[in-house]
């Protein structure tokens, strides 16, 4: 991480915590951070809810003044219409969701999502004010044939093809043999991408947004490793899943400095 960067520390629950659980866990998350540095200007804190527990969390945040970031967990190409099941990008910002992540590694697996459909999806998320959190990143198969990079390199590439320079974006690379396995990447391996990342992010839409963008690493974050990655110049924060539904633990990694 460098100073000129936010840190960004996402909490991503997937299916997990319905909107009851919500509240419990928001307000003593809140709690527990009662006397840490967050918000925005020195760490933010993003949290992830099913679609089910939006509008019960932002009501929270909105009453009790906490300053959590709220991200949808994915959204629709289309804006609105005949799409049974879809969430539109309009419902996400209506709901004060300052994120949305795209591309999750389990969208792409149980829900055959192409690079193109990423694309698509980021393009909706910017069309309605969200910002992207364009996850991308190898499976150990990809790591054996490929080496690390040139997957999520070849994905972020489609993935910002037509964004304009001015785009605000959140990248995060989460190789997948490390989401949920407990075997996190060396912060040397996810300095290395997320490195390359930022060349994509150069490449495709100029130094300033490359300068100015977050690059999150994902994938087995826990308290005990999180300083480690933020030392690395070029991670800016993390996306965590399964820390981030226990409150003292995601505490912990919010306090990572
Ligand atoms: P994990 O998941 O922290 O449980 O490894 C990360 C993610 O999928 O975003």
């Amino acid at each position: 991480a460098v100073a000129t960067r936010t840190p960004f520390i996402a909490g991503n629950w997937k299916m997990n915590l319905d909107h009851l659980q919500a509240i419990a866990f928001v307000q003593k998350l809140h709690w527990s951070l009662k006397d840490a540095k967050h918000g925005d200007d020195s760490v933010e804190v993003g949290l992830f809810p099913p679609f089910t527990d939006l509008r019960t969390v932002q009501t929270l945040l909105d009453a009790d003044k906490i300053p959590f970031a709220l991200g949808g967990q994915d959204l629709s190409t289309k804006d609105s219409g005949a799409y049974t099941g879809e969430i539109s990008g309009a419902f996400l910002a209506k709901l004060a969701c300052r994120y949305v992540i795209i591309g999750h590694s389990e969208r792409r697996e149980y829900h055959a999502e192409s690079d193109e459909v990423v694309a698509e999806k980021v393009k909706a998320a910017l069309r309605h004010g969200l910002v992207p959190v364009i996850c991308v990143g190898e499976t150990s198969e990809d790591l054996e044939k490929f080496g690390a990079s040139a997957v999520p390199v070849g994905q972020l590439q489609v993935a910002l093809d037509g964004v304009a320079s001015s785009a605000d974006i959140v990248v995060a690379y989460e190789p997948v043999w490390a989401i949920g396995s407990g075997q996190a990447a060396t912060p040397e391996q996810a300095q290395d991408v997320c490195a390359k990342l930022r060349d994509v992010i150069a490449d495709k839409l100029g130094a300033d947004a490359a300068a100015r963008t977050r690059v999150l690493y994902g994938g087995s974050v826990k308290a005990a490793n999180i300083a480690s990655f933020m030392r690395e110049p070029d991670v800016d924060g993390a996306l965590v899943g399964g820390a981030s539904l226990v409150v003292d633990e995601f505490s912990a990694i919010v306090r990572f400095q």
